[in-house]
């Protein structure tokens, strides 16, 4: 008799990189880890961690021309583990897709329609979209007989009220084009709220979060009771924070100044604010690590790009305070969340009045585990939670094929 299948693959690919785990479900393990980057390009590398197996990283560099070539090294790297996809362990391949619209509010399970309908989702998602799609027919491809699972950014942000999501422009133009806020990160908004909640020793329901998911794209999110009612993202990822090279919320009129003043085209705005704006645009340096040394040393360039993301964050504070009425904790997570005590220090500088600070000794901690960071007592939890998005596409992908 052989054993039910407890392992699902996770991907997560982006325009040009793919990245991977295989996890055991049952062992509540990761056997493998891995990413490939470059794809398309002559420098394409891909680095794979057995777990599994205890074994070496391995590290492959050289051209790979396009997914389908990444994937299929993908395959062979996890094969030699004795992991390999056509494994009858395998009961899932699950994939991150970024945007999914208003259809999909749950993970789901892909068929010609749904990649349709992902497809059709390409003009408000062209970066994003496109590779996910062809992840997924590749992934399709090599097993055309296992469950291939969509779990999509936008799905935890679909529990939005309309005030929230609808943006204050004639009615019927956004309708026709689809235009109204559908917010991202939500896989990682998902996971951290909850986790956030157990780590007060509380069911979801019962807790009001703030999470600021603070990567080189950032965003925040209200979640009252385990359901999101506002995110900064909006129609697209450019919106809300300050990001690494993102501008985030701006006059919508510098765009119509740029095409005007400037002669600019609209490909060129696209390209300056989602590329050339936040942290870059600001001192040349979206790492945070390298923006607080460039300040150690006294650089007046990275000190007013640290104060203008800093401010950006406490007006999304002091809002979702405001939405949520009542808070009860504030979770920073991702690379900057997750790692700059300097960034927490600040951002809660001052809001004491709001009922939130942290604690110096317990915001120095580096740990890999979720903590508090707030003084005892706090009215305000104030925690570093690592986000964990293959988790938690793994966990959506397996419950959804042992259903
Ligand atoms: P992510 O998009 O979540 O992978 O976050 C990437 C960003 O996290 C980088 O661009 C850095 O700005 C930031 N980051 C990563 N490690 C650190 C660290 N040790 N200290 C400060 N910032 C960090």
């Amino acid at each position: 008799m052989t054993a039910n299948p407890t392992r699902v693959l996770v991907l997560n690919s982006g325009s040009s990189s793919v990245k991977y785990q295989l996890l055991d479900m049952a062992e509540s393990r990761r056997l493998a880890v891995g990413l490939v980057e470059r794809i398309g390009e002559e420098t394409s590398r891909l680095v794979h961690t057995p777990l599994a197996t205890g074994g070496a990283r391995r590290v492959h560099e050289g051209p790979m021309a396009d997914h389908d070539a990444a994937l299929k090294a993908v395959a062979a790297e996890l094969a030699a583990d004795g992991l390999g996809l056509d494994s009858p362990q395998l009961a899932a391949i699950g994939h991150r897709v970024v945007h999914g619209g208003l259809k999909f509010t749950e993970p789901t399970v892909i068929d010609e329609v749904v990649l349709k309908e992902i497809e059709r989702l390409v003009p408000v998602a062209p970066l994003h979209n496109p590779a996910n799609i062809t992840g997924i027919r590749t992934a399709q491809a090599l097993r055309p007989d296992l469950p291939q699972i969509a779990v999509f950014d936008t799905a935890f942000h679909t529990t939005m009220p309309e005030y929230a999501s609808r943006y204050a422009i004639d009615v019927a133009t956004a309708d026709a084009h689809r235009i109204r806020r559908y917010g991202f990160h939500g896989t990682s908004h998902a996971y951290v709220s909850r986790r956030t909640a157990r780590l007060l020793g509380k069911d979801p329901s019962e807790v009001n979060v703030i999470v600021l998911h603070l990567g080189n794209g950032a965003s925040a999110s209200a979640v009252a009771g385990g359901r999101c009612v506002d995110t900064s993202m909006g129609l697209t990822p450019l919106e809300g924070l300050v990001m690494g090279t993102r501008s985030g919320d701006i006059d919508p009129a510098v765009t119509f100044h740029l095409k005007r003043v400037a002669g600019m085209s609209a490909d060129e705005i696209d390209e300056l604010l989602n590329k050339r704006s936040g942290l870059v645009g600001l001192c040349g340096d979206n790492d945070m690590r390298e923006i607080r040394r460039r300040i150690d040393e006294g650089d007046k360039a990275a000190a007013l790009a640290f104060d203008i993301y800093i401010h950006r964050l406490k007006k999304y504070l002091g809002a979702y305070t405001a939405v949520l009425g009542r808070v009860d904790a504030v979770a920073f997570t991702a690379g900057v969340g997750e790692n700059a005590a300097p960034v927490r220090a600040a951002a809660m500088a001052g809001l004491e009045g709001l009922g939130m600070a942290v604690d110096a000794d317990r915001n120095a901690v580096r740990s890999d585990e979720p903590r508090l960071i707030s003084p005892e007592g706090a009215r305000v939890a104030v925690a570093v939670v690592p986000t964990d998005e293959e988790l938690e596409i793994a966990q959506q992908t397996y419950a959804l094929v042992t259903a």
